[in-house]
């Protein structure tokens, strides 16, 4: 009997599910955490357990490509590592301190055995050191590393010494880097799984919704990001498409923002009195935005500026070309960027993409309208610090890494799955072994 496409997509992600690691340790969290020693600070920092998606404190974002190697001489902590302050490449040295201030405590100013140094890592926030070459930033390491808890030091399966956490170059290159069509088979099955994955979430959604209402719901999830993801998806509920698909985009607009309580009564008179024409009642119960730090671009106002006039398009992303979709969402979205006084894209190149691999890719999986067969066509996306990591380690290169979306989304799996696993080391990867 032939197989579905789900059924094929599965088969094509086999190779790489044979691979997985049997357990998944969560992180180990407790209440409450006994504060790092230096060196355990260190060991993190060089682990796999060293948190991602990190930014300096004014929101640059920065990317640890290779920690370095740890240095149990006098002198900075790790040598030779490669970061990516918002997105410039640097290779030098990082030393790491429990607060800021410990740079001056320690005397480490005008020492040239620091002269190399390109980051200065520490775990709690507090006072900057004042000695610090201006051009090191600090970043605070804690924030990043507690998302979900307090982390627990003692109970985290961190490296004793250099020699433990000395991994470059990683088994898996060793093992594959004479085997060129392996690891292209390893990324193609990775990104199948992931793909497989996300078509398993939105074919239980479609069971029991329409299509054009799973992609209203997850499309504005997708536009909230991690922190304003179930705001977004509440208002895409609260005001399904009967109500406002009838309205023009600026007056959808003025519902949508009006509903969510991001109109101002007095600086944004014309639309608060757009929204009380609608006569819809406020909610019983306010938004709950998470506006902290958050940069302009991102603000969910000016996210819903650009998916109110992409509620008219929602079919057409179940069909339209998947090479040139991601820019037509982009040059629609910013159809009310006139009439709104808006500069630039509501919605930019790269979380379009996002939107594309993660939503209209995945749905049209879900019901049979794309082919698993031609995934290896899907265009690709801003690389990521994971995605790049990830190819490093495979590849001990930054170079050439793959532009298609297939692969792409292999090497963020791998990552999630091996090389940020805290559960695992090098030692015991499946993909070293090759068991
Ligand atoms: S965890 Fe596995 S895939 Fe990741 S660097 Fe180590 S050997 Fe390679």
């Amino acid at each position: 009997m032939d197989q579905t496409p789900a059924e094929r997509l599965a088969a094509h992600a086999a190779p790489y599910v044979a691979r997985l690691p049997r357990t998944r340790a969560p992180l180990p969290l407790r209440e409450p955490a006994a504060p790092p020693t230096e060196s355990r600070l260190q060991a993190l920092w060089v682990s796999r357990g060293r948190p991602t998606d990190l930014a300096l404190p004014d929101g640059t974002p920065v990317e640890i490509l290779d920690p370095g190697r740890w240095n149990r001489a006098p002198g900075p902590d790790f040598r030779g590592a490669l970061i990516a302050v918002g997105g410039a490449l640097r290779r030098g040295d990082v030393e790491l301190h429990l607060r800021p201030a410990d740079w001056d405590m320690h005397g480490h100013a005008g020492d040239p055995a620091y002269a190399g140094l390109i980051l200065h890592v520490a775990w709690f926030p507090g006072p900057p050191a004042k000695t610090l070459p201006p051009a090191v930033p600090t970043l605070v390491l804690r924030p990043f590393a507690e998302r979900q808890g307090p982390l627990d030091f003692a109970a985290l399966a961190l490296p004793d010494s250099p020699a433990e956490a000395e991994a470059l170059p990683r088994p898996c290159h060793l093992r594959l880097r004479d085997d060129p069509a392996a690891l292209d088979a390893l990324l193609r099955a990775a990104g199948h799984y992931r793909l497989h994955a996300k078509t398993q979430r939105l074919a239980q959604a479609l069971q029991t919704q329409s299509p054009a209402r799973t992609l209203h719901e997850n499309l504005f999830a997708a536009l909230g990001y991690r922190r304003n993801a179930e705001p977004m998806r509440r208002l895409a509920r609260e005001l399904p498409l009967d109500r406002l698909l009838p309205l023009t985009p600026l007056r959808r607009f003025a519902l949508l923002a009006g509903h969510a309580g991001l109109l101002h009564p007095t600086r944004d008179r014309a639309l608060w009195d757009l929204w009380w024409q609608t006569g819809l009642p406020p909610p019983l119960q306010p938004y709950d935005w998470d506006l902290r730090a958050l940069r302009p671009q991102n603000h969910p106002r000016r996210r819903l500026a650009g998916a109110a006039p992409l509620l008219d398009r929602l079919d057409s992303l179940l069909h339209a070309p998947l090479d040139t979709l991601a820019k037509t969402l982009v040059e629609d979205s910013r159809a009310l960027c006139v009439p709104l006084g808006l500069k630039g894209t509501p919605i930019g190149a790269n979380r379009a993409h996002g939107i594309l691999l993660n939503l209209i890719v995945p749905c049209r999986l879900a019901l049979g309208t794309l082919d698993p067969e031609r995934l290896g066509d899907l265009p690709g996306e801003d690389l990521s610090q994971p995605m790049r990591q990830a190819w490093h380690h495979l590849t001990a290169s930054l170079r050439a890494l793959p532009k298609d979306g297939l692969r792409q989304q292999g090497l963020l799996q791998i990552h999630a799955d091996f090389c940020s696993n805290p559960s695992l080391t090098c030692a015991t990867c499946p993909l070293a072994t090759g068991t």
